[in-house]
């Protein structure tokens, strides 16, 4: 059984997010969508609310678990018997930390991988700050965001607002 994880904030879940996790789940047996609760940033969803955006769009995957964690990946890694690590890559931007953080984390866990699929080209511009920044000035994400989730941004971002 080859498992592997795809860690982010996913706060919220996008397009992008759901390109990757479709595309992954594909590859490996079993893909684990961890979402990370020690963030530095307040996020607009806590982990549990991102966790069920998350579940509430994948619900068609059989394949995919949504989980939480916090601490060392590699860690977390090796307790879910995880032999890779997934990562987007969007731009030329994102290489630089992205290869910085494989080679740590192989380090760690020399039997882990960190594997990168790309972006479908037309969510490259796409990340979950952007979609808060167009919901927060009362933008519409709607092509930026899973259909199942838009009723939850626009209700936060009023909220907030
Ligand atoms: P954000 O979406 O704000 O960049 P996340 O931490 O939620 O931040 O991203 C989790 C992972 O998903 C990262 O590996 C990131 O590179 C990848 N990712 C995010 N958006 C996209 C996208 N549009 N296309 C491909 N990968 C993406």
């Amino acid at each position: 059984m080859r498992i592997a994880i795809y860690p982010g904030s996913f706060d919220p879940v996008t397009l992008g997010h759901l390109d990757i996790i479709k595309r992954a789940s594909a590859v490996f047996d079993k893909l684990i969508v961890a979402v990370m609760h020690n963030q530095n940033k307040v996020p607009m969803f806590d982990t549990e609310e991102r966790m069920e955006l998350l579940r509430r769009t994948i619900n068609n995957l059989p394949n995919v678990e949504i989980t939480s964690f916090g601490g060392l990946l590699a860690d977390y890694a090796r307790q879910q018997d995880a032999c890779a690590i997934i990562k987007g890559l969007r731009a030329v931007s994102d290489f630089e930390y992205e290869f910085q953080m494989a080679l740590a984390n192989r380090k760690l866990n020399p039997e882990l991988d960190t594997v990168f699929l790309m972006t479908s080209a037309e969510y490259m511009y796409l990340s979950s700050s952007v979609v808060k920044d167009i919901a927060v000035h009362g933008g519409n994400v709607a092509g930026f965001v899973p259909a199942e989730i838009l009723d939850d941004i626009m209700l936060r971002t009023r909220k907030d607002g």
